[in-house]
């Protein structure tokens, strides 16, 4: 696209606002790049902002709120001048030297990089307290918090190879570990699953699915439903993970940068370069292994110093 006259032309227009985006945005704008940075309009802040205690991220020995987290991180990138909107794009044209992205607002803004940090979405069972119960012992991510289950009666639900490899991962902390499988045998590859069933702390729920989370402040159980009778039960709990698959937030770019089969945008692995010149990705948006804050923190850190090094050299 030619350059558009008499319109702004930023350096850096960076969308979302995890980790990984206000990251970009705090390196961005300390390299005097003034940075415009989309946080989206309904769940601005990212994944954390839905979660209680983070215990993970270097440099709080005793723990911080999520929300508190992303706070810091956001008045930080604002501190050094990055431009926040609390507003959705909605339409990209990433082709060509200038970058075309519009707004919630059908305003249009124009960019010669373009930093994608849309991050990723757990899939959900879809019940009416999972969100309620969210942080209180429901989980989707035993890395971020196996550590609260010690000695507890946990659940895993799905049947791949996600549910398997945190099933065994939280055998170190659960008393007992249950996967909830809607199916008689598992999607997941063979060794997994011998690993899982060779562990004496897993046992199984097969034909099953939960059709309710119970507890007031905290789980206390769940109610299954058999997938061949309909018969339902309840069973005791104090921790459910939902492990039955990501969303990349990649719909928007589409047809326009290398996706994976997966719908993950793939990039120049070391560097965060995606197919097209001048844009960039990073965080759980790329990522399909590691998916922390730290690491979603550390590749808009990595897509940042792209971005500044691809507009340098175009000097
Ligand atoms: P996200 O945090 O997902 O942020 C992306 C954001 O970009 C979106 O939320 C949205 O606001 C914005 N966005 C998306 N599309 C658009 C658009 N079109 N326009 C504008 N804005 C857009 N990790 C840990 O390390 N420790 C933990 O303890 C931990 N606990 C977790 C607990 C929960 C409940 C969840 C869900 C996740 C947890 N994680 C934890 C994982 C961690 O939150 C993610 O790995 C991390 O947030 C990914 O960062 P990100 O910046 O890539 O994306």
């Amino acid at each position: 696209m030619p350059e558009a006259e008499g319109t702004e032309v930023r350096n850096v227009i960076i969308i979302g606002s995890g980790p990984a985006g206000y990251t970009a945005g705090i390196y961005t704008a300390r390299a005097g790049l003034k940075p415009l940075l989309f946080e989206g309009s309904v769940t601005a802040g990212g994944a954390l902002m839905n979660t209680t205690e983070v215990e993970n991220f270097p440099g709080f020995p005793d723990g911080i709120m999520g929300p508190d987290l992303m706070d810091g991180l956001r008045k930080q990138a604002e501190r050094f001048g990055a431009e926040l909107v609390t507003d959705d794009v909605i339409e990209v044209d990433l082709s060509g030297p200038v970058k075309r992205v519009v707004d919630g607002n059908d305003d249009v803004h124009y960019a010669r990089t373009v930093i994608i940090a849309t991050g990723s979405g757990y899939r959900e069972l879809g019940l009416p307290d999972e969100k309620r119960l969210s942080g209180h012992g429901v989980s989707w991510c035993a890395t971020c918090d196996g550590f609260f289950f010690r000695e507890k009666r946990i659940l895993v639900v799905g049947g791949g190879d996600t549910a398997m490899e945190e099933a065994t991962f939280l055998t170190r902390f659960g008393q007992s570990v249950t996967i909830v499988h809607r199916r008689g045998e598992l999607r997941a590859s063979k060794i997994m699953q011998e690993r899982a069933m060779a562990n004496p702390k897993i046992s199984f729920e097969w034909n099953s699915e939960v059709s309710a989370i119970l507890g007031e402040d905290k789980v206390t159980g769940v109610r299954l439903r058999d997938t061949r009778t309909g018969e339902e039960r309840e069973i005791d709990a104090d921790g459910l993970f939902i492990a039955i698959g990501h969303e990349p937030r990649s719909d928007l770019f589409k047809g326009q940068i290398d996706l994976d089969d997966e719908g993950y945008v793939t990039v120049d692995a070391p560097s965060t370069r995606t197919n097209l010149e001048g844009v960039f990705a990073c965080g759980d948006v790329v990522d399909h292994t590691y998916r922390q804050a730290i690491t979603a923190a550390g590749t808009g850190c990595a897509a940042a110093l792209d971005a500044e090094r691809f507009l340098a050299a175009l000097e």
